[in-house]
């Protein structure tokens, strides 16, 4: 696990005024990586700074970078995407972090370039956010027991969950040409589906829209073929986190799914925030895996280590908010869905990554895993609409009296997470977000 160092002191304050205000995403103890671009100009890697984004590679340029380390991680910024990034090694990483952070800190915090870079940084406004890596593979697990139960309820009232989910990381192999970046829409899908009461199924516009809310991760360096990840290795594979939103159409999920699990249902899209927030940010943010019961089984060994148990968790607090076609012609606010917290997810991330590498699958850098569905055991903390709607069963009413089951095209899905810990600056991952349009435009 990371160590807490000085990039993560909370007296650190930036000479880019912005990220020292309170509700910013990104303040200096964050410095996420992405890919931007400005106008004509090909996409680079940028580090964001409260609205701000400072070019990395112009950095470079400027001759501001001092360190070995921080230049060979800089020069791996060069390529416009952050997969050489994901290739390097972490003391280079954190030497560019280290180096980056320095850079823009103001003088009471012992800043010494200071200004220097002011003229390299470029207004988050300004620029386009790109998918931040060539995602070459992507998995989706299904991390969250509340999640698994919710779900299972649905289908089997007496026996929600299946027996292998205790001992085994469920995942399945998303599609990653669909990836796209926050803001992108979303056109609703067609597909094949069966109502219940039907005699034969039909093609059409999924009607049963519906988004999941999940966390994700990039997978630094890589493994050979055929050689596992050690449960003990498997942090310094997770280069950073990111939000993910994994939109599903339950409608065609539920005639495709047996017996392979989904297919078309989840392949047309997946939406991630362009900001990755490194596993070193995270550091002051660690927590425990969450405690098994006494009917519960421990992992098997090569799932378990202590320093897992004790801090491979991720104190990451995730909301949904929802703003209709509606509200937006109104000038209305986004409203909040849920809220939940990825600490109490089944499984940890160094645990998901372990097992899909167990059976000596070779990951490879910028390969994508997201957590599943990130839900917990109060209602307020369920993380799609399927769940927090009891598959529509039980409509939401929102504040202008709309109601929703399921989406309805025109509506905005809004994702935010963050990271709290007192005695610490708070760290969020920007906005995950993605417009749903109509199947016929
Ligand atoms: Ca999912």
């Amino acid at each position: 696990m990371t160590a807490i160092n000085e990039t993560h002191d909370p007296a650190l304050r930036s000479w880019v005024a912005s990220a020292n205000e309170q509700t910013t995403d990104f303040p200096i103890q964050n410095l996420p990586f992405g890919v931007f671009s400005r106008g004509p100009g090909g996409p680079g890697v940028g580090v964001a700074i409260g609205d701000q984004i400072l070019n990395v590679s112009a950095c470079l340029e400027a001759n501001l970078l001092e360190s070995d380390a921080a230049f060979a991680a800089a020069e791996a910024c060069r390529s416009g995407t952050l997969n050489a990034l994901m290739t390097a090694d972490r003391l280079s990483v954190s030497g560019l972090r280290l180096e980056l952070s320095r850079l823009l800190r103001d003088e009471e915090s012992g800043g010494s370039g200071a200004r220097a870079a002011a003229s390299l940084l470029v207004p988050m406004s300004d620029a386009r956010m790109h998918v931040p890596a060539d995602i070459g593979d992507y998995t989706d697990f299904y991390a969250s027991v509340d999640h698994a139960t919710n779900i299972g309820k649905m289908f089997r009232p007496d026996n929600p969950l299946l027996p292998n989910y205790k001992h085994v990381p469920i995942g399945y192999h998303g599609r990653a040409s669909s990836i796209v970046a926050s803001g992108a829409t979303v056109r609703r899908p067609r597909g094949q589906t069966k109502a219940a009461d039907a005699e034969a199924p039909s093609f059409g516009p999924s009607r049963l829209l519906d988004y999941e809310a999940e966390v994700g991760f990039y997978v630094a360096g890589s493994n050979r073929r055929g050689d596992a990840i050690p449960i003990g290795r498997a942090e310094e594979s997770i280069f950073g986190f990111c939000l993910v939103n994994d939109w599903s159409a339950r409608d065609i999920q539920a005639w495709e799914y047996q017996p392979l699990g989904p297919f078309l249902s989840k392949n047309f899209a997946t939406t991630v925030s362009p900001w990755v927030v490194t596993s070193e940010a995270l550091a002051p943010f660690r927590a425990p895996a969450r405690a098994r019961g006494a009917d519960e089984p421990s992992p098997l060994p090569y799932l378990f280590s202590a320093a897992n148990e004790e801090e491979g968790g991720l104190a990451l607090t995730l909301e949904v908010l929802l703003l209709t076609e509606k509200m937006r012609a109104d000038g209305a606010e986004p409203v909040r869905l849920s809220r939940g917290s990825f600490a109490d997810m089944f499984w940890t991330p160094a645990q998901m990554l372990a097992h899909h590498a167990s059976n000596g699958c070779n990951l490879r850098p910028g390969d994508l895993l997201a957590s599943g569905t990130v839900s917990g055991s109060s209602d307020d903390s369920r993380g799609c609409l399927m769940e927090l709607t009891s598959r529509g069963a039980k409509p939401i009413t929102l504040p202008n009296g709309e109601e929703r089951c399921f989406l309805e095209d025109g509506d905005e899905v809004l994702m935010r997470g963050s990271c709290r810990r007192t005695g610490f600056v708070t760290v969020g991952f920007g906005e995950c977000r993605g417009v749903v349009e109509s199947a016929s435009k």
